[in-house]
């Protein structure tokens, strides 16, 4: 997480209160401050603003992969009698194509941010896709009979064939299995 740029915007139809909101997709944290404010008055309650809307994001952002280590174990249990044992599971921002990766070698788990919004049951199906991968590199016939143990696999994957981000085919290899751990967007493309 990238430290956020401050602007400081001085209005003179501003008499007294200062206030702040995130711009730029949160990169810049906009303050809106009275004309005669000086920039000493600003700077501590600029620096309580700031440390507020990190520590906010920083929850945001570990709350999130919580949950999704949680949702996976339960899943885990659900499908798999509970005997996989990924290493890793969270999500990240630079897997656009995919919906997900998985390393068995390492037992690494990686969820697309895009499917953070996408609906539960969807999420679920990806997560059981790459969870699978940890008995199963390929998309053979034995991969998919463990992935269609989840009810919803079908459907979710018209789902995500409809916004773009189911591009394996059963018998290639598998595109989102990588063999090693940091190779970036998690293995063999
Ligand atoms: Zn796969």
């Amino acid at each position: 997480m990238s430290e956020p740029v401050i602007r400081i915007k001085r209005s003179a139809a501003r008499r007294r209160t200062i206030s702040a909101r995130l711009v730029d997709g949160g990169a810049t944290i906009e303050v809106l401050a009275p004309a005669g404010a000086t920039d000493a008055e600003l700077a501590p309650i600029i620096e309580r603003l700031k440390e507020r809307i990190q520590r906010r994001q920083v929850k945001r952002e570990t709350a999130d992969d919580a949950a999704l280590r949680r949702r996976a174990q339960e899943l885990n249990r659900e499908y798999f009698e509970g005997r996989l044992r990924p290493s890793e599971v969270r999500y990240v921002t630079n897997q656009n194509t995919r919906y997900g990766s998985c390393t068995p070698a390492t037992g690494v788990i990686r969820i697309s941010h895009r499917v953070a919004t996408m609906p539960a049951w969807v999420r679920d199906y990806v997560l059981v896709h790459e969870l699978a991968h940890l008995l199963e590199p390929n998309h053979g016939a034995k991969f998919w009979k463990l992935a269609n143990r989840y009810p919803r696999t079908e459907r979710a994957r018209g789902y995500l064939i409809a916004v773009g981000l189911e591009g394996d085919s059963d018998d290639a290899p598998a595109a989102d299995v990588g063999d090693t751990d940091e190779s970036g967007a998690g293995g063999a493309a």
